[in-house]
């Protein structure tokens, strides 16, 4: 058989394919979208005569036209390049049906268009999901034993796919967690294969893009979707209102017929982009209640987020003073009030991720403090001795270490008394859920190696309340971040934690 492929030029518009015995309308209809006015809905008419030319009839004045491979056909709002394949004598001539990849962000990113999918720029994304979404195992198991064992979720879904893409004007896009790649427990190469496996049925023009890292690109960080609408679409403004994802991993608790989700991921990288959030099913029933998907009938009905998910603003206190007196009750903003002029030593209490070095770092260092850090020096000795130093240089001290115990915050104070040093208690109280998100901002920014759950879990466990008599001067600080860079800013607005 001989195919033509009308390769598109530009990104607004996608691929086209013609098959011999087959004609094929350019125009400004769903199926081209071109959009320039000046191009009828019927421009023209293209039917392929031998492998090597093709015929083009302009249906406004009858004209026919003979082009051949490599030519360019150009009208109102389009150009297409020429490509005629005679599938017969080429074994990759269904060039149609493969994916082509590239990677982005040294790999960090991958992304496959098929069908032309790079360049179906629309104001309507329709973002899927893949594992357990688009598809799931044939072998019932969590992660698929090959490339082949992979079934449909659900039989209706290129059927229902193909209306949304060629009915409605949707950019079908997958957005895809895959850290098995950067965990070195699945090949590149193995995704691909899956991808293309299990895409075969569908035949409309699809974006993938895959996440290989825990990094920002991870869902539900929104790295993936920024990409796509500022560097692959950025001529587009979304309709976000129209927009939607679909996903499985929705934080839904166990049924009697179900395990509970292994996370929340999807439904939060929808609630950080800001657009409508359908589980599979949801939008199996949806499609076909509707026949099309009508967001104006889309039920509010997402999934209750699971308990440790957490937003800055949702649930802290978010007013702007830095710190609270704990015996009086006393709110203060102005730093150096409370800071004794006598030599004297700050003894940081809180557990990992509470902000203590941050805090240290923007307040205290400017004052020319010592620091003393445990995460630095690695022995309590060396602290220890840092300490001693420093007092007998008469230089004012700051212990940024955890100091959950009374014990360790005791050892200070001692040191403290025995050189004649005032003490003051700064105590960073954060809440756990708040704690997690701190951790997993460090992490994906790259500030701070991310430190295991079950560290801040146990920390939290033996954290002993610090009691009047411990210290005259005790202050509570009310975590407020400040942020080198305004993307980091944003990042930290969202939510991290996906399970
Ligand atoms: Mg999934």
């Amino acid at each position: 058989m001989i195919i033509c492929k009308l390769i598109s030029t530009n990104n607004l518009i996608p691929d086209q394919l013609v098959k011999s015995g087959q004609t094929f309308i350019i125009g400004r209809n769903r199926q081209c979208r071109i959009k320039n006015l000046n191009c009828s809905r019927n421009f023209c008419k293209i039917q392929l005569l031998n492998e090597k030319k093709l015929s083009v009839e302009y249906l406004k004045d009858g004209r026919i036209v003979r082009m051949k491979s490599g030519e360019f056909l150009n009208g109102p709002g389009f150009s297409y390049k020429i490509s005629l394949i005679n599938d017969s004598m080429k074994s990759d001539a269904m060039t149609e049906d493969k994916i082509s990849w590239i990677e982005i962000e040294s790999g960090n990113v991958l992304i496959g268009s098929k069908f032309g999918g790079d360049r179906c720029s629309s104001d309507k994304i329709a973002g899927f999901d893949f594992d357990f979404t688009l598809v799931s195992t044939k072998s019932a198991k969590s992660f698929p034993i090959d490339e082949n064992d992979w079934k449909l979720f659900d039989q209706r879904l290129p059927e229902y796919i193909q209306q949304l893409v060629n009915e409605q004007g949707y950019r079908f896009v997958i957005f895809s967690n895959q850290l098995g790649i950067s965990k070195g427990k699945i090949t590149v190469d193995f995704v691909k294969k899956r991808f293309e496996n299990s895409l075969k049925g569908m035949q409309v023009p699809c974006l993938i893009m895959i996440a290989t890292k825990d990094d920002i690109y991870r869902k539900p960080c929104t790295g993936l979707w920024d990409y796509l609408v500022q560097h692959i679409q950025p001529e587009i403004e979304i309709n976000m209102q129209q927009c939607f994802y679909v996903g499985d991993a929705a934080g839904r608790p166990k049924t009697t017929t179900k395990k509970a989700d292994f996370s929340a991921s999807d439904l939060l990288f929808a609630m950080n982009i800001g657009v409508n959030f359908l589980t599979p099913e949801q939008f199996i029933n949806h499609m076909t209640k509707y026949k099309q998907f009508e967001y104006q009938q889309l039920e509010n009905n997402s999934p209750t987020l699971p308990e440790k998910c957490f937003k800055v603003g949702n649930n802290e206190n978010e007013s702007n003073f830095l710190l609270t007196n704990r015996l009086t009750g006393e709110k203060i903003n102005d730093l150096q009030s409370i800071l004794p002029t006598n030599v004297h030593c700050i003894i940081f209490c809180g557990i990992s991720g509470s902000g203590k070095t941050t805090f240290f770092e923007n307040y205290l260092q400017p004052l020319n403090y010592v620091h003393i850090n445990y995460d630095q020096l690695k022995t309590n000795q060396k602290c220890q001795s840092l300490a001693k130093k420093s007092m007998s240089e008469q230089r004012n001290i700051v212990i940024d270490n955890t100091n959950i115990e009374r014990n360790s915050r005791q050892q200070w104070i001692n040191l403290c008394k025995q050189n004649g040093y005032e003490y003051l208690i700064f105590y960073f109280e954060l809440s756990l859920k708040h704690v997690f998100h701190n951790n997993k901002f460090r992490q994906i920014t790259g500030i701070h190696k991310s430190v295991p759950d079950v560290v801040i879990y146990t920390q939290n466990k033996k954290f002993e309340s610090i009691n009047n008599d411990e210290c005259q001067q005790q202050f509570t600080i009310n975590f407020n971040p400040k942020f080198a860079e305004s993307n980091h800013q944003k990042l930290y607005s969202l939510y991290l934690i996906e399970k």
